[in-house]
């Protein structure tokens, strides 16, 4: 069995490492090895992981000779606003943070996203490094260098692209991690295995007991593969001018199901009705075999997640979908399979086939 892991994610001329770790023992050796001359670094937090994990983290980030201090957002998505940013800044302030410290997110990818942001824009950019605790944030959220928050009813509205120093994994955190988190974070991962791996994908089916019961080895694993992907994907398409769509694979109807169904069911979990809809189309499109799709809903049934919504109408959806950023002009860029383990954007799709499609994920 793999024991660590190391990703190197190239953006440019930047390049930062992933690694993947079963503790966070190694933690002060990584950041030694970035050669900053920070004096200081403020972990954030949230309200959930601090009382978890931030003192092991502390401890180990003293042995880097470094200053630690630390900041609690209070946890959940309502929470992602620039008021709390504001809260951010004061602290930085006050503790005369200067340019040459950083900050470290050690939290899911509300606390990841906020952080970065934080990070891109205090004193117009200061280091930072990811410690992502959920399963979403280590396969997904920690890695492309998109940061921000959300604004009014806006997800995501604002923010910046800044790429960290780090992304620290430590996947037995995943053990506390409630249920319905962890099958939102296998909602991406699936997502990952149908649109660039179909290796991964048929070893997902295979490992799912042990991914289940979240031992660490087959999640390290697990995460690698995906962070393989979604790496290799970015690297390929930094800023998302093209190739980076895919990794909206399911996206376009699960945000509007996320949005029609007011953010009660879990974001994954939307990808994952969304992926059996793109997986109809793709079907219908003569990409996949009717064995092909019904596999890829067994698989999604087999992690916990469903394939179909309830108590939305599909004209609603529809409209929905429209009202998305994923829209290039008036055609809807929407991401289908070509084959398993392969997906590509699509701009062809009228709103017959995209009701269709929905139609496909109602009861
Ligand atoms: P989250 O950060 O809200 O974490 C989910 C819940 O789990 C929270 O209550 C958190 O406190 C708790 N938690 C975290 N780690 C835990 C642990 N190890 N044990 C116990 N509890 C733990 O949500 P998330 O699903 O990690 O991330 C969702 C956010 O990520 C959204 O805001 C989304 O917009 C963003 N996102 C960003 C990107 C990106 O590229 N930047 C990509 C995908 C999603
Ligand atoms: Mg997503």
């Amino acid at each position: 069995m793999t024991g660590e892991r190391l990703l190197v994610q190239r953006i440019g001329d930047f390049h930062y490492p992933i690694v993947f770790r079963k503790d966070f023992a190694s933690l002060a050796d990584e950041v030694l090895t970035l050669q900053k001359e920070s004096r200081r670094i403020c972990i954030v937090s949230d309200s959930h992981v601090a009382p978890l994990y931030l003192e092991e983290v502390k401890r180990e980030l003293k042995k880097c000779k470094m200053e630690v201090m630390s900041y609690i957002l209070p946890a959940g998505e309502e929470n992602k606003t620039l008021e709390q940013i504001q809260g951010i800044y004061e602290y930085l302030i006050q503790q005369h943070f200067d340019r040459k410290d950083m900050l470290a997110a050690l939290g899911g990818g509300v606390t990841g996203d906020m952080t970065g942001f934080a990070a891109a824009t205090y004193l117009r950019g200061i280091d930072f490094i990811q410690i992502p605790t959920t399963l979403l944030s280590q396969v997904d959220s920690s890695i492309g260098g998109k940061t921000g928050v959300d604004f009014k009813q806006y997800k995501n509205m604002v923010g910046a692209f800044h790429q960290p120093l780090l992304v620290y994994t430590n996947v037995s955190v995943l053990k506390t991690l409630p249920d319905t988190e962890f099958s939102s974070g296998m909602g991406e991962v699936i997502k990952h295995g149908l649109i660039r791996d179909k290796d991964y994908n048929v070893w997902l089916t295979l490992h799912r007991e042990e991914i289940m019961q979240r031992e660490n080895d087959i999640c390290l694993e697990m995460i690698y593969r995906s962070c393989v992907i979604k790496k290799t994907v970015v690297e390929n398409d930094p800023t998302e001018q093209g190739e980076r769509a895919v990794l909206n694979l399911g996206h376009t109807i699960g945000h509007a199901v996320e949005k029609l169904k007011n953010f009660t069911m879990s974001h994954g979990a939307c990808v994952a009705v969304g992926c059996a809809a793109s997986a109809f189309l793709s079907m219908k499109r003569g990409w996949l075999t009717k064995e092909e799709y019904e596999e890829i809903l067994e698989q999604i049934k087999a992690f916990d997640l469903p394939v179909y919504t309830e108590n939305l109408c599909a004209e609603e959806i529809l409209q929905t979908t429209k009202s998305d950023k994923k829209m290039d002009g008036k055609a809807i860029k929407f991401i289908l399979l070509q084959k398993k383990g392969y997906a590509v954007v699509d701009k062809t799709l009228t709103d017959a086939d995209l009701l269709e499609g929905i139609r496909s994920v109602l009861p």
